[in-house]
């Protein structure tokens, strides 16, 4: 979406606020949340048209001490209270998306060990990707911890010598690996399809399923948020490809927010093949429909391997053709791997709206991207 789309959306997404409340949180005693939204009223029950007691602003902290259908229960002025939880950001959930590991690696001893977390992780000479690579390393190596800054660890190697890595793509060694907003690189199990040619066999593809966690991204008239529909999507997408034989990198799999520069730089930190990021799209105009895919680079392979998604989505779906479009986005603009990012259908229009979220479109839509990444590699 655009900026101007963007928001619209914002203060169409805060009228819609009092009318959907899909459950995303689930509440564990004294469990805290931060408040994702400018404005979040508190009420007296966990309905919509419950009494108003009071309203909280962005950040402030909700602990949960209970959760039904979507509505927290908190203390607020010291009467039970509640509020809808789809603008509350888990903390921990939160931090992992960012810092977690950077945070609980200071927080380890000095000598604590940290494992990687995805498969063709860089090794660098310093704390950022635009430190020299001089080595990888593997889901599962395990290293000792030297010293953390920002999002990057220092540690320490076989031979004693050091190196930097993305703090982001390890787990404290004894802590809980599910917690990293890494994803896990997952080949695909090659002995189980012997007979088929995996055309896709090599190829390193980051699968970025827009928006997430505070961000939801588009919202549509009936409440349908891009987050969860770019989610789903990148779930089949990765499905697929790994059929083929792809190594496919997840820059999310769950609902959490993960930062623009965060996604590239995943994607930096790969031998990546190709970079696709995945949206749906928003308009106040209901009519606008379709899909299209977008570039920044406006002669090259960008181009080519938009125009061959584009193609090929068009003979998976029946949607309308926007073509491909030059575009500003960050994650193409400062992407140094070939990238291209979809606008799969407009969540704002019935008709698009309908279909992409099916299961059916979406399988589609996986099937149409791996066709265009055969056809433009192969
Ligand atoms: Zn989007």
């Amino acid at each position: 979406m655009s900026n101007l789309q963007r928001f619209t959306m914002v203060v169409f997404g805060l009228l819609l606020f009092f009318i959907i409340f899909p459950p995303n949180v689930n509440a564990q005693d004294g469990k805290e949340y931060k408040v994702g939204a400018s404005t979040l009223y508190v009420r007296n029950a966990p309905a919509s048209n419950a009494q108003i007691v009071g309203q909280l602003s962005a950040g402030d902290t909700v602990i949960a001490f209970d959760e039904q259908h979507g509505w927290v229960m908190t203390y607020y002025a010291g009467q039970e209270a509640w509020v809808a939880s789809q603008f509350l950001v888990a903390e921990k959930q939160d931090t992992a998306s960012a810092h977690s590991t950077a945070s609980a690696a200071t927080a380890q001893s000095a000598n604590a060990n940290i494992v990687v977390a995805a498969n063709g992780v860089n090794l660098r000479t310093g704390p950022g990707t635009n430190h020299n690579i001089i080595g990888s390393a593997s889901h599962g190596d395990t290293y000792k911890l030297v010293a953390t800054k920002g999002d990057w660890h220092q540690i320490e190697l076989d031979d004693g010598s050091t190196a930097w890595i993305a703090a982001w793509l390890t787990a404290p060694a004894n802590g809980n690996q599910a917690s990293t907003p890494a994803m896990a690189t997952q080949t695909n199990q090659q002995s189980d399809n012997h007979a088929k040619r995996q055309s896709l066999a090599g190829f390193n593809i980051v699968i970025d399923a827009g928006h997430g966690g505070k961000d939801p991204g588009a919202i549509g008239p009936n409440g349908m948020k891009e987050k969860y529909l770019t989610l789903s999507t990148a779930q089949k997408v990765r499905d697929v490809l790994q059929s083929e034989g792809a190594t496919v990198i997840m820059t999310r799999s769950g609902d959490q927010f993960i930062s623009l520069d965060q996604r590239v730089q995943l994607s930096n930190s790969y031998h990546t093949s190709a970079f696709i990021s995945l949206h749906y799209n928003a308009y106040p105009v209901l009519t606008v429909n379709g899909i299209s895919t977008h570039y920044y680079s406006s002669s090259g392979p960008d181009m080519r391997l938009a125009q061959t998604i584009q193609s090929s989505l068009m003979q998976h779906v029946n949607m309308t053709n926007r073509g491909i479009r030059q575009s500003d986005y960050h994650v193409l603009r400062t992407n140094g791997d070939l990238a291209v990012l979809i606008e799969l259908g407009f969540v704002t229009n019935p008709y698009d709206a309908a279909k992409i979220q099916t299961g059916n479109y979406q399988t589609e839509v996986a099937r149409a991207i791996a066709d265009g990444l055969k056809i433009y590699f192969n």
